[in-house]
C-alpha cells in the first residue's frame, strides 16, 4: 500500500476578484425571491408603498410564465425608471437613522434587481404628471412611451428560465400558484383600504373590495368562524385583530397571521405569546384562528433582520410578550367565562386603523417616531354602565385610610378588639372563575386573580433571587425528562440564570434533562412542567438580551405560570389567602404588565345606582 502523497505546504492562494453586478443580483435573488410567491410579495409590497388603493394580481403558469402587478399608485418618473431597476437604489430610505423608523414595506432596494437578474421583466408607469406611460425592459434598458393609466405595471416573464437550478427546486405550476395566493392573502389583509384582485391563468380567483379592518379579516379567517375582537393599547403598543374562539379551532395552523407594523412576520416571541393565552382552553394538537396586528415604535423592532423581511426582532421582546398574551388572553377568557361566542363586543373601545403609508393616520400613534403615551384600555370589563370605575388606589393608601383611628370605635372593650377589616376585605364570591370579589369597609373590590396572584408569585420569587442565595425546594427523587434540540440548547445557555432562581436543571441520560430542585415559592408546581415551560420560554426569547433582562424575562415566565388560571376555582379560604397577600405584596395593585390588579366599587356609587341616597 502507498501512501497519499500529500501536496508540499499549504495551497497558492486563489485570487479573489469582484463578482459582477448581475451575478451580485442573482445571487442576492436566491433569498430575497426564492419561488414565484417571493416575487408577487414583493412586487405587491412595492404597490402599497406607492399608495395604490386598487391592486391587480395576475399569475399564469405558476407564475413561470408571468407575474404581473397593476398598481394605481404614484407612479415613477421616466427619468428615474433605470434606478428603479439598480440594485441598492431605493427611494423609501435615505440614511441609517431613516431606516431605524421605516414604516414602508421595502427599504432596500433590491427586490427589482434581483427579479429582473432572474427573469424578463419590464415596468410601466405613469405619473399624475405625465400624459404618456413610459415603458422600461430590463434587459436592454431601452425606454418607450406606452399605453397606460397613472400608476404602474410590473411583468415578470419567464422567470427562472436562465437559472435552471433554481427552476428545479420549485413544485408544481399548481402548488406554486397556491402559495402565490397565500402571498397575496397575506399582504391584502393588512390593507383594507385598498381594493385587490387575484387573476390566475386568465381567470378571477379573488377580488376583495375596500372594506373594514374587521370585515376583511372574518372573511380571510372565515365567515363562519366565530372569534373574539381585540383591541387593546397599552405603554404605546397597540393590539388589534380578530382571535377565533377555542371551539372552532383547525386541525392546521394555516390560518394564523401576525403583522408588525402592517409587515407579516413570523416571530416566535409573537406565536408564542397568543399560544399561551390558548394553553389552558385548547388542546395542544388543535391550532386556533387568529389575524393580529401589532402597531409598535418603529424604532424599538428591527425590521432588518431577514432577507425576506419575514422576521423582526423587538429592542424589549419581554414586554411585547406580556402585552400580546394579556390582550389576548383577556379577550379569550371572556369566552371561557361566559360560554358563548359573540363576534365583537360593542362595549370594546374601537381604535382607529393605521395605515402606516399615510402619515396622517399614523400620527397620533408614534408622534415624531416616539411613542405616543397610549390611553390602556379598560381591562376590567366594568365600562358600559355609564358609570365610571375608579382608579385602583395603592394599597397603603387604603391601608392609612381604612385603619380605625383612636376614635373610630370609642365603645369597643379594650379587653376584646374586634378585627379590623383588612383593606381588601372578605372574599364573598368568584365571578366567572376570572375575578374574585370582596366586601370591605367601602364596598365591593374586584381581583383579577390571575394577574395579582401572578404579581405575588413575582415578588416573591424576586425576593429570594436579591437574597443571593434562593430558597429552593429540593427533590427526593430528581425528575427526568425528555427534550428537543432547542431546549438543550436552552439549557446549555441558561443553566446558571434558572439556577439563580433555584430552578436547578442537570444533565440526565442522552437526550434528557433533570430537575433537581425549584424555588421554595413554586414547591406547589408540577417541576417537570416548570422545568418545560421555563425551557420553552428560554429558546423563544432568543440571545441578545442582558443577563438581567433575561432573568427577569425568567421570573415573569415562572410566574406566570405557576399563577392560578382563568375557569380555576378557588375556595373562600384561599381567596381570602390571595388578598392577604396582596395585602402584604410591594406594588402588588399593578400587575407585571402595568395594568391594576383590582379595583375598589364604593359602596355609595351602588346605592346610587338604587336611588339609595343615605
Ligand atoms: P425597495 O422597495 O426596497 O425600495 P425595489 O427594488 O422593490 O426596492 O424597488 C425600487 C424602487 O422602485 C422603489 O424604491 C420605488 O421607488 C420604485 N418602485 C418599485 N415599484 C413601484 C411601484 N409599483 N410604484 C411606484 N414606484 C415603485
Ligand atoms: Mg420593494
Amino acid at each position: 500500500m502507498t501512501e497519499p502523497s500529500l501536496p508540499a505546504g499549504p495551497p497558492s492562494p486563489a485570487s479573489i476578484a469582484r463578482l459582477p453586478d448581475h451575478l451580485i443580483s442573482q445571487i442576492a435573488a436566491g433569498e430575497v425571491v426564492e419561488r414565484p410567491a417571493s416575487v408577487v410579495k414583493e412586487l405587491l409590497e412595492n404597490a402599497v408603498d406607492a399608495g395604490a388603493r386598487d391592486i391587480v394580481l395576475r399569475i399564469d403558469e405558476g407564475g413561470l410564465r408571468r407575474i404581473a402587478v397593476q398598481d394605481d399608485g404614484s407612479g415613477i418618473v421616466r427619468e428615474q425608471l433605470p434606478l428603479a431597476l439598480t440594485r441598492h437604489a431605493t427611494s423609501k430610505i435615505r440614511s441609517l437613522a431613516e431606516l431605524e423608523s421605516v414604516l414602508s414595506l421595502g427599504f432596500r432596494g433590491e427586490a427589482l434587481a434581483a427579479t429582473a437578474s432572474v427573469s424578463r421583466l419590464r415596468i410601466t408607469s405613469r405619473t399624475a404628471n405625465d400624459d404618456t406611460a413610459w415603458c422600461i425592459d430590463a434587459e436592454s434598458g431601452e425606454i418607450t412611451p406606452a399605453a397606460g393609466s397613472r400608476g404602474t405595471l410590473v411583468e415578470v416573464l419567464d422567470l427562472y428560465a436562465r437559472t435552471p437550478a433554481r427552476r428545479k427546486f420549485l413544485k408544481t405550476p399548481a402548488t406554486e400558484t397556491a402559495h402565490a395566493v397565500d402571498a397575496w392573502r397575506r399582504v391584502a389583509l393588512a390593507h383594507p383600504a385598498i381594493a385587490w384582485q387575484v387573476w390566475v391563468d386568465g381567470r378571477r380567483l379573488e377580488r376583495w373590495p375596500a372594506a373594514d379592518w374587521a370585515d376583511r379579516v372574518s372573511l380571510a379567517l372565515g365567515e363562519d368562524t366565530p372569534v373574539r375582537r381585540i383591541e387593546s393599547e397599552a405603554g404605546g403598543l397597540r393590539l388589534q385583530g380578530l382571535a377565533g374562539v377555542p371551539t372552532a379551532s383547525r386541525s392546521r395552523a394555516d390560518r394564523q397571521f401576525f403583522y408588525v407594523n402592517g409587515r407579516a412576520v413570523k416571530d416566535r416571541v409573537l406565536s408564542h405569546a397568543v399560544r399561551q393565552a390558548y394553553v389552558d382552553l385548547l388542546h395542544g394538537d388543535r391550532h386556533p384562528a387568529w389575524c393580529l396586528f401589532l402597531w409598535i415604535d418603529p424604532t424599538a423592532v428591527d425590521v432588518n433582520v431577514h432577507p425576506a423581511k419575514a422576521e423582526v426582532r423587538f429592542r424589549d421582546g419581554r414586554s411585547v410578550h406580556g402585552f400580546v398574551y394579556h390582550a389576548v388572553q383577556q379577550a379569550l377568557r371572556a369566552v371561557a367565562g361566559a360560554g358563548h361566542t359573540p363576534t365583537a363586543d360593542p362595549a370594546l373601545r374601537q381604535t382607529a386603523w393605521i395605515d402606516p403609508i399615510r402619515p396622517s393616520s399614523r400620527e397620533g400613534l408614534f408622534a415624531q417616531g416616539r411613542p405616543a403615551v397610549l390611553r390602556d384600555s379598560q381591562p376590567m370589563g366594568l365600562t358600559g354602565s355609564g358609570a365610571q370605575p375608579p382608579r385602583a388606589q395603592t394599597i397603603a393608601a387604603w391601608l392609612d385610610a381604612l385603619r380605625p383611628g383612636p376614635e373610630a370605635r370609642p365603645d369597643a372593650p379594650p379587653e376584646n378588639p374586634p378585627q379590623p377589616m383588612p383593606p381588601l376585605g372578605q372574599a364573598v364570591a368568584q365571578l366567572h372563575g376570572i375575578y374574585v370579589l370582596a366586601q370591605n369597609d367601602a364596598g365591593l373590590v374586584v381581583v383579577d386573580m390571575h394577574a395579582a396572584h401572578e404579581r405575588i408569585v413575582y415578588e416573591r420569587l424576586k425576593l429570594s433571587r436579591r437574597a443571593r442565595a434562593p430558597q429552593v425546594q429540593r427533590l427526593l427523587l430528581p425528575q427526568s425528562f425528555a427534550v428537543d434540540a432547542h431546549e438543550q440548547a436552552a439549557f446549555e445557555d441558561q443553566r446558571e440564570s434558572m439556577a439563580a432562581l433555584g430552578l436547578e436543571l442537570q444533565a440526565s441520560v442522552e437526550g434528557h434533562l433533570a430537575v433537581h430542585a425549584v424555588p421554595a415559592a413554586l414547591a406547589h408546581a408540577d417541576p417537570v412542567q416548570l422545568a418545560r415551560s421555563a425551557l420553552a420560554d428560554l429558546s423563544e426569547q432568543g440571545s441578545g438580551q442582558s443577563l438581567q433582562q433575561r432573568e427577569q424575562a425568567l421570573l415573569a415566565t415562572l410566574a406566570c405560570h405557576t399563577a392560578v388560571r382563568a375557569g380555576q376555582r378557588l375556595s373562600l379560604e384561599q381567596m381570602n389567602a390571595l388578598l392577604r397577600d396582596m395585602e402584604q405584596t410591594p406594588g402588588a395593585d399593578q400587575c407585571n404588565h402595568g395594568r391594576p390588579t383590582w379595583v375598589q366599587w364604593p359602596l355609595v356609587e351602588i346605592d346610587r345606582w338604587f336611588l339609595r341616597g343615605r
